[in-house]
């Protein structure tokens, strides 16, 4: 235990413990007692210097709002200031000498004060404690914060100081500000809602225990933060959300929005969330957002419910009548903005009631569920399938083609595989059934079209499909179905002059500015047995669906090769390359570069000699693919060229990646190069592009002078057209040539 000096109060942590006012009150204190250090505490027989300091200590000591008590060994006061006597109603000389007993509202309040001063002292060091008092007075309780300091009395025996803080008032205020507080969350937490309060400044952002409640933490399980707030929203939902959240700070208003949020444990509820700014800066910036989000769960499931009750079919969950019938007429819409057309399918399964009758009902249902489920399966995400019935189901089927006869090959095509998947075998139960459709093929696009008719139709040439002898597809339109049936043969035909090589190339000559012969483009003919030469247009969509292409561009491919073979015996034609149109069905074959390698080493062919017409439509596919092929084949001499340029999905940046040599701007663009100023400046500016990107430009379709006079004054420095020259059978050629594909 030390002796109290101005050293050891100053260690005493008061200072750290009280407020500034009171450290600044305890400052007067102590520079008073450093002066009177050594001096007996209580009156004696003091000189008038000394009386003169003692009374200026009492005035001191008196007008401190701190009780200030010196106490001895045994617990008597040796001197207190007049807050403490004060508080027990008395005068502080009345309590020197005497002990808490004598003043202390109980016994069991004066045993305490006793009984701690003494063990302060005992443990020898100086130690804070909060107190309760009751005051003598009033009868109320107060609250001291108390620094007890012992030190070694002149006597040689310990005292005490003990100086106390009144925190009452500051402990009536906190706790109203806890119960203000704790009454708050009740209310918030009662309501039900998680609520969040976001400080903008600060991107803080608090909830409270509901919030985590309904997310399932634990309250501060979660950090509280916009990032943390994000994680929770259902990833779905989250571009909605935040632009929600923003429209609400760009100042529109408050917000209103109803989202998942994905619970700790991986489950997602739909909330109602709200909020709005509560504060702004004067330019009217945000500064500090409210809101909660309720838990609309329940009602989210039951509306959900209820819509799937109205509008899918409960055994199959496939789309009902009504549903369907919504679609259809949103496919009828569509189809009439695109200009595209769609197929719309009725399918009835052939002797469905035979099979309810005999093997049951449950059978049935099993047996029409997987029907459903295949149906599904025959048809792209866009599509609809329905069950519209019984037995009755719907397909429909949007944006197959831009013609009608286009459109129903495709609609054939679906229909054969609905033919075959519903065709195929069912095991139910360990039963083994089989069932078959007929269907009915209306096609839609026409302005007048509407979903009850296209439907009446569907279900006429359903059963013109029954009575041709069920399992089986009929269109509406006897045209139609006829057109389909050519089709048919048609592609046996197209298969057969493959075989007997009746396909071969046409050349048309590519010119640079001196109407110099630069090269030529190698163009299919089918050179039909009675219809004569028949143009690509009329087999290639065909061939490119039932995969002929493939076949077709071998043969081409050969044919080029062998034609370059010719003329590097020519010195005219020595220098000519040849352009071979490319499909992307080809392209993407993953034989491709070998096959274009081979034709070139299987005829001797200089791979420089040959150019790629590649569509936009090939590079819409696996660019990187696209990439590895080009550069590979690049690596041998092969020049590629973007056809039909303009027409298709443009897009610098692929342009920039591709190692390409040439753009043919489209026929299209320079047909009305001088009549349209749209296609004028659609012409100049692919003119510019190709020149900042270092390619070579042919302009295709030039017929008139004009034309090639606007696009030379332009810069662009090679054509092809009938100007210089039309597709001509390679025998035509000047000095000589390669005709058939099949010669040599
Ligand atoms: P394309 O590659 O854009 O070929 C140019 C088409 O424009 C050719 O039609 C050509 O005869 C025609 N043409 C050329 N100059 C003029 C002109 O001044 N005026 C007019 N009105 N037309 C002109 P073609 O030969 O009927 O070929 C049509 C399309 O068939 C080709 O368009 C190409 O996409 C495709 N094609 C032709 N041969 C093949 C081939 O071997 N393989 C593949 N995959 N497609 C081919
Ligand atoms: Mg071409
Ligand atoms: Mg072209």
């Amino acid at each position: 235990m030390s002796a109290l000096t101005p050293e050891t109060l100053a260690d005493c942590p008061l200072h750290s413990l009280a407020d500034a006012g009171t450290a600044h009150r305890i400052d007067a204190l102590k520079a008073e007692l450093e002066r009177l250090t050594g001096m007996a505490w209580h009156a004696g027989d003091a000189g008038p210097h000394l009386r003169e300091q003692q009374s200026l200590l009492r005035t001191v000591l008196d007008e401190s709002p701190d009780f200030i008590v010196l106490k001895d060994h045994e617990g008597n006061f040796l001197l207190c200031n007049k807050p403490v006597a004060d508080f027990y109603g008395t005068t502080p000389e009345a309590m020197v000498g005497k002990h808490d007993g004598h003043f202390s509202a109980t016994p069991e309040q004066a045993e305490f004060f006793r009984r701690n001063v003494l063990d302060v002292m005992a443990r020898g060091h100086t130690e804070v404690v909060f107190e309760e008092s009751t005051d003598d007075r009033s009868g109320q309780t107060r609250y001291f914060k108390s620094i007890k300091k012992p030190f070694i009395g002149d006597n040689g025996l310990p005292r005490i100081l003990v100086i106390a803080q009144d925190i009452t008032d500051i402990r009536r205020a906190q706790q109203q500000v806890q119960e203000s507080e704790r009454r708050l969350s009740y209310v918030l937490n009662a309501t039900g809602e998680g609520v969040w309060d976001w400080d903008l400044g600060t991107n803080a952002l608090q909830h409270n225990a509901r919030w985590f409640e309904l997310l399932g933490y634990a309250k501060g399980e979660l950090e509280s933060s916009i990032a943390a707030f994000e994680r929770c929203v259902f990833a779905d939902d989250l571009d909605d959300t935040r632009a929600a959240i923003q429209r609400c700070l760009d100042g529109h208003g408050p917000y209103r929005h109803e989202h998942r949020m994905q619970r700790k444990d991986g489950s997602t509820m739909w909330v109602f969330d709200r909020g709005d700014v509560v504060e702004r800066d004067a330019e009217g910036r945000p500064l500090r957002m409210v809101g909660s989000f309720a838990d609309v769960n329940e009602r989210k499931v039951a509306e959900a419910m209820t819509e799937r009750l109205a509008f899918y079919d409960p055994l199959t969950g496939l789309p009902n009548r009504r549903l369907m019938l919504d679609r259809l007429q949103q496919a009828i819409r569509t189809s009439g903005r695109s200009g595209l057309f769609g197929a719309l399918m009725f399918i009835d399964l052939d002797n469905f009631k035979d099979l309810n009758d005999c093997n049951g009902h449950g059978t049935g249902d099993a047996l029409l569920q997987q029907v459903g489920q295949r149906l599904r399966q025959c048809v792209r995400q866009r599509d609809t399938a329905a069950r519209i019935g019984g037995d009755e189901f719907v397909l429909i089927l949007e944006e197959l083609g831009s013609s009608l006869l286009d459109t129903a090959g495709h609609a054939e095509l679906v229909a054969a595989k609905v033919i075959d998947a519903v065709g195929q075998p069912y095991d139910i139960e360990g039963v083994a059934i089989s069932s078959t459709p007929s269907i009915g093929i209306a096609l839609f696009g026409a302005p007048a079209d509407t979903a009850d008719e296209l439907l009446k139709r569907a279900d006429f040439a359903m059963y013109q499909a029954k009575d041709a002898g069920r399992n089986t597809l009929r269109f509406f339109d006897p045209a139609m179905q006829e057109a389909v049936l050519s089709r048919t043969q048609w592609l046996a035909q197209l298969r057969t002059a493959i075989d007997r090589r009746e396909l071969c190339i046409h050349l048309q000559p590519i010119v640079d500015g001196d109407r110099r012969t630069v090269g030529a483009e190698a163009l299919v003919r089918w050179n039909h047995p009675e219809r004569g030469l028949v143009s690509p247009a009329d087999f290639i969509p065909l061939a490119e669906q039932s995969g002929l292409i493939l076949a077709i561009g071998e043969q081409v491919l050969d044919a080029a090769c062998r034609q370059l073979v010719a003329w590097s015996a020519q010195p005219a034609n020595r220098a000519l390359s040849i352009s071979v149109n490319v499909s992307a069905r080809q392209f993407h074959h993953p034989d491709f570069v070998a096959r274009v390698l081979d034709a070139a080493e299987r005829t001797g062919a200089d791979p420089a000699r040959l150019t790629l017409e590649l569509t936009e439509s090939v590079l819409l596919d696996d660019l990187a693919e696209v990439i590895v092929k080009m550069t590979a084949l690049k690596a041998r001499g092969v020049c590629f060229s973007i056809d039909d340029f303009g027409t298709g999905w443009s897009s610098l940046s692929y342009l920039k990646r591709l190692p390409l040599d040439e753009l043919k701007i489209d026929r299209s663009f320079i047909n009305d190069v001088l009549t349209d100023p749209n296609d004028a400046s659609i012409v100049q500016t692919m003119l510019v592009l190709a020149r900042s990107l270092s390619l070579e430009v042919v302009a295709e379709g030039v017929e008139t002078a004009g034309q090639r006079e606007f696009l030379a004054g332009h810069g662009c420095r090679l054509f092809q057209g009938w100007l210089y020259g039309r597709p001509m059978p390679a025998a035509d050629w000047p000095i000589a040539g390669y005709g058939p594909l099949s010669s040599p």
